[in-house]
């Protein structure tokens, strides 16, 4: 049964942005910043200290998910993926001779997408072959690779092992196959627990398993049974996405044009609320550790998220790829959005990028504390030391107000943590920190 009965038109899962990625919003990004602030920022050189991350952006899919809002492409032959692979390759050339990147070592490395494991074996070395030629990353804390579970063979597994992958995730979001099915999605449920067996005997340090609350088609119990399924798979960590619709997936797309492609809703905000609540709970009965609005650990002594710590203590990254996003000496870079325009800069050696932001001090202070709040619990001395700035002090009013709606569990100089209600609505509470004139813009 579904908690319809309680939900007010601002809870029912309307098209537009929920999850809250970074801090001032996208659409305050601009182009004219890309000469001034992006690429000043990209040839002055590192504060010593700060760690730095690179983000591959592989943008194939077998089928495009009907929630999907990336740039992605299904209608790519080998000829141009091996071309893509090139141009993404030659940027990080021209990056790595930039005097933010050269001569650092990497810290993280991230694959996402996109389907990285829709490379073939060969793509895949072939490109970390010419990456690492540049920049090795033998000892870099963290190496993440996100998987479709149909496109991993025991061969493909073992190569994305080869290449130093410590972090393996793994795009189940459903156990379901009428539910992956109705959805969109290019894999069933066989693939899930073949692809999850190899990955175990190859040795991967961390598997992490996706879900996602609330497709098309979720009921109570097959949510239940998805996480029955997902504690019997003994994964690392488990990540849990609310379903969203941004603008430009088929379903937002489909609802804004009322062609009534899909008969069934999507469920509303206290229902996907509850049954992320009833996943963590379970997990927590098995022994994991809620350690985000998203995530839970087995071990927490063991499990790590060096890519989302480091991002969100401000660490350098450089997003390579169509339409990716980084953040280099405090300045947020976005690159062009089309397979042409991107490939056609990189091939000019251009740093292909089309957006970027400055962020204020007080921008980076804010950004910094909205996506550690994500974590349940921030610690006040970070932002004192780090800052010069009281978090309680400066956001009395908003802490107060959190707390008057229940969401704030304590709000002391040692922590300010949610409540786990306040947690599983995180992304909905962080536009009050926001500064006045980025409270009621667009996100993205
Ligand atoms: S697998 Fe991920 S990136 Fe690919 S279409 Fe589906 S949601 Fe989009």
């Amino acid at each position: 049964m579904t908690d319809r009965t309680s939900s007010t038109l601002d809870e029912q899962t309307e098209v537009g942005s929920y999850f809250v990625a970074t801090y001032p919003p996208f659409s305050a990004w601009t182009a004219a910043a890309v000469e001034r602030d992006g690429k000043v920022a990209l040839a002055t050189p590192p504060v010593p200290g700060v760690p730095l991350g690179l983000y591959l952006h592989i943008p194939f899919c077998r089928k495009r998910c009907h929630f999907c809002y990336f740039r992605v492409y299904t209608d790519k032959n080998a000829q141009e993926v091996g071309d893509y692979l090139d141009v993404l390759a030659r940027e990080w050339e021209l990056c790595s001779q930039q005097p933010a990147v050269a001569g650092r070592p990497l810290d993280f490395v991230y694959f996402g997408g996109g389907t990285p494991s829709f490379l073939s074996t060969k793509q895949l070395e072939g490109l970390v072959g010419r990456l690492s030629a540049l920049t090795p990353w033998t000892n870099a804390e963290e190496v993440t690779f996100e998987c479709e579970p149909g496109t991993l063979t025991e061969a493909k597994l073992s190569a994305i092992r080869g290449i130093g992958v410590t972090r393996l995730s793994l795009g189940v979001e459903n156990f379901s196959d009428e539910i992956l099915e109705l959805n969109g999605r290019a894999h069933r449920s066989p693939e899930i627990g073949r692809a999850y067996a190899y990955a175990r005997s190859l040795g991967f340090p961390q598997i992490n398993i996706d879900l996602i609350a609330g497709m098309l088609g979720e009921t109570d119990e097959n949510w239940r049974t998805c996480v029955e399924k997902t504690l019997a798979l003994e994964p690392d960590s488990v990540t849990i996405y609310q379903m969203e619709l941004p603008y430009n997936t088929t379903i937002s797309d489909n609802l804004l044009k009322g062609t009534g492609t899909f008969a069934q809703p999507v469920a509303d905000w206290p229902t996907k609320r509850r049954w992320v609540g009833e996943a963590f709970e379970a997990l927590e009965d098995a022994g994991y550790h809620v350690g985000s609005a998203y995530t839970a650990v087995k071990d927490k002594s063991r499990s790590s998220f060096v890519y989302r710590d480091r991002l969100w203590q401000g660490a350098d990254m450089i997003g390579l790829g169509v339409a990716s996003f980084g953040h280099i000496n405090g300045v947020h870079i976005q690159n062009v959005d089309t397979w042409e325009t991107y490939s056609a800069a990189v091939r000019r050696n251009e740093i292909p990028l089309s957006r970027a932001y400055r962020p204020s001090d007080e921008e980076r202070f804010i950004r910094e504390f909205i996506l550690q709040l994500k974590l349940g619990s921030i610690e006040p001395a970070y932002f004192r030391e780090k800052y010069r700035v009281n978090v309680l002090e400066r956001f009395r009013d908003q802490l107060d107000s959190l707390g008057a709606q229940g969401y704030l569990q304590t709000a002391r100089e040692d922590a300010v943590s949610l409540t786990r209600d306040g947690l599983l609505r995180v992304d909905r509470l962080l536009t009050r920190f926001f500064l006045p004139h980025h409270a009621g813009i667009r996100y993205t």
